[in-house]
């Protein structure tokens, strides 16, 4: 018999988890992998079908319809899921938009798209589940960023996607001194490449992948599993002496 059983504190057996951009990519694997460790999983997105079809799939959870760049849509997923569950004790704030466009093209409008829901949206659900979260004395935010919140993206030229990453970052590094003695943790997972809708065609695109080995340490994508275990870390009370942290899961790609 072993008197240590580390394992079971990444566990979130009642608990109550948001999951943000669900519908695809790393939004509904995050989904997933919550709700195996025994968290009920809100499921939000604006696809309300895919939503509703994983939901099927993960028992107890439920899907919300929204469309997190408009604040009513933000304050109606936080007021349902209270409505539904009775409380919230983790949020991930995955929904998360990038465009490839230079400077000298891009206009104002889809600069403020971008930062309106990679930014404020992240603020403002931070913001509105924290009340409760705050009432309860404990949860656990996990803020999804980049590496490309920690470094430059081009030759890719993105930078609505560079500011409002990297505006995450230090968005985290605040609320977990303004909710630390609160018993709210808020950290950022910044992962590197992975495939999803947001990368598509990366995987089998050829210069992609020469760009990918010639930059990372570990010279490929990230597999989609490989960001189930950071996720938990900060999500559960593995990771609870963690709070203003972004965890890079890179393959080294920020190493130098
Ligand atoms: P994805 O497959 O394009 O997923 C983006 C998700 O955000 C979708 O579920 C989308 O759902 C949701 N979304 C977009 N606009 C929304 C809106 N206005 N309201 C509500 N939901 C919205 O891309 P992904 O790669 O999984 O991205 C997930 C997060 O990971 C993003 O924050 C991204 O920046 C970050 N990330 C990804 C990588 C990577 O290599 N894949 C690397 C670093 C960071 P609907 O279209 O149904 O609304």
């Amino acid at each position: 018999m072993h008197d240590v059983d580390p394992l079971s504190m990444f566990r979130l057996d009642g608990q109550v988890a948001i999951v943000t951009g669900a519908s695809s990519g790393l939004g509904d694997r995050f989904a997933r992998v919550l709700a195996s460790v025994g968290a009920k999983v809100v499921l939000a997105a604006r696809r309300r079908e895919r939503l509703e079809d994983l939901s099927e799939s993960l028992p107890g959870s439920l899907a919300v319809g929204v469309d997190l760049s408009i604040a009513e849509d933000r304050e109606r997923l936080v007021r349902e899921t209270l409505e539904h569950f009775g409380r919230v004790d983790v949020l991930v704030n995955n929904a998360g938009v990038g465009h490839v466009v230079a400077i000298e093209d891009e206009t104002l409008d889809e600069f403020r798209g971008a930062m309106e829901l990679n930014v404020t949206a992240i603020w403002h659900l931070s913001k509105l589940c924290a009340e409760s979260m705050v009432a309860a004395g404990s949860g656990s935010i996990v803020n999804i960023a980049s590496m490309l919140g920690h470094v430059a993206s081009t030759p890719i030229r993105q930078a609505q996607y560079c500011a409002s990453k990297g505006a995450v970052i230090n968005l985290t590094r605040e609320m977990a001194f303004q909710w630390g003695r609160k018993g709210v943790r808020v950290n950022t997972l910044s992962p590197g490449w992975f495939a999803s809708e947001m990368t598509a065609g990366m995987e089998t695109d050829e210069s992609s992948q020469r760009f990918v080995k010639t930059n990372a340490a570990i010279p490929r994508m990230g597999n989609a599993d490989e960001l189930d275990g950071a996720l938990l870390l900060l999500a559960s009370r593995a990771g609870g002496y963690m709070t203003g942290h972004s965890l890079l899961v890179d393959g080294g790609w920020t190493a130098r």
